[in-house]
């Protein structure tokens, strides 16, 4: 098949790849715990020997995934974090509050939601929370990521947390971005996705505090009644494993890296998204004036980088970003960004391939003026 491999620029292949927000390469332990368990699994509900071992290890993999988390609660396991959020979602008893900056599988499980506005670096408006929930009444339910996937400004989750008890409201965090490079935060139900960090995709997790709060899919007969369909036990024990190979110092280190692109792709005419907010270690949303998104993406790509515009989940459809909106940017400011996002093994090199590379488009594409 042609999957093309990004390594690094300096190898044979030449590419780079920059998207890990979009998704990891799978960690070697998560690989080979997968192949392991996928060339000798039973269906775990099977009441026979082999079904029981299969049982075992779910339970197993569960119970590692908490534990390398720090977490007290349920792990419901999931076809990923899209699943985890329309399984919260759904289970929503009042009104929904999110923030304007969440994932599209936020906005597309919660269709009624009230969106609350952030300010200019992205951070949901705490006030505007308050007196949501305050209208809310109790029982209302708050949906907030941890970290932005496009710009990687961090949220008040914790102020957020404690605005909602105080209102008996219950909180959602989506960690799909931060799970095992930040402390996890503590919420009612967090969502996880382990491709995003060096597990595979398709398997994600819901935690939960009180899985009696939940609304089972009406035709579940797995994860406790909650979820259809056979578990994916290879897909479990990968994702456990990928946790337990992760290193947050890892991929924190590459912090100075993507700092001092950012600063040298400013002096060159770019904007930085979120620039002076707490921000994941490896993401920046750079903005090249005056130069549509997807003109960069693929003029990047033809140079051998691999980075994202817009929202990437939404395959190959390529907008003005919602996020950027909400952050006051222009419909075309906002249509004029890519996300660049390292890895825990990203090189000096290859960022500074990139550099070299943006400079060069920015010289021939970005008007003078725009970039003045
Ligand atoms: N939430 C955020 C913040 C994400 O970045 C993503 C994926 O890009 C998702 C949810 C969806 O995750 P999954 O691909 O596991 O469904």
């Amino acid at each position: 098949m042609g999957l093309v491999r990004a390594t690094s620029p300096v190898t044979s292949s030449g590419r780079v790849y920059l998207d890990h927000a979009a998704t990891t390469p799978m960690a070697p332990a998560a690989i080979a715990a997968w192949a392991e368990v996928a060339a000798h699994w039973a269906n775990p509900s099977s009441v026979h020997a082999e079904g029981r071992a299969a049982r075992a290890a779910l339970e197993g993999a569960r119970g590692r995934i908490a534990a390398v988390l720090g977490w007290a609660g349920e792990v419901v396991l999931t076809g990923g974090a899209t699943d985890a959020l329309a399984l919260a979602l759904r289970s929503a008893q009042g009104p929904v509050l999110v923030s304007a900056v969440e994932h599209p599988a936020v906005f597309n499980h919660a269709p009624g939601a009230r969106r609350l506005p952030v300010d200019a670096q992205g951070r949901l408006d705490l006030d505007a929370l308050e007196g949501a929930l305050a209208e809310a009444g109790p029982g209302a339910l708050v949906a907030l990521m941890h970290a932005n996937n496009e710009t990687g400004v961090i949220q008040p989750v914790t102020e957020a947390a404690a605005l909602a008890a105080r209102a008996g409201a219950r909180l959602l965090v989506d960690a799909s971005q931060s799970a095992g490079k930040l402390p996890l935060s503590q919420a009612d139900m967090v969502a996880l996705s382990a491709h995003k960090l060096g597990g595979p995709p398709g398997v994600g997790a819901l935690l939960v505090r009180d899985p009696g709060q939940l609304l089972p899919f009406p035709e579940g007969g797995q994860e406790r009644g909650l979820r259809p369909g056979t578990e994916d036990l290879p897909g479990a024990c990968a994702f456990a494993a990928a946790l337990e190979a992760l290193d947050p110092a890892a991929w924190e280190a590459r912090r100075a890296l993507r700092e001092a692109l950012e600063t040298r792709l400013a002096e060159a005419g770019a904007e930085v998204a979120g620039a002076g907010a707490e921000r994941l270690a490896t993401v920046a949303c750079l903005r090249m004036p005056g130069v549509a998104g997807m003109t960069q993406l693929m003029a990047l790509d033809l140079d051998g980088f691999a980075v994202s515009a817009g929202s990437a989940c939404s395959s190959g459809r390529v907008k003005a970003s919602h996020v950027l909106r909400a952050m006051g940017w222009s419909a075309a400011a906002a249509g004029e960004a890519v996300r660049v996002s390292l890895g825990p093994a990203t090189s000096a090199d290859e960022v500074e391939a990139f550099a070299s590379a943006w400079e060069r488009l920015a010289a021939r594409l970005m008007p003078a003026r725009v970039a003045a």
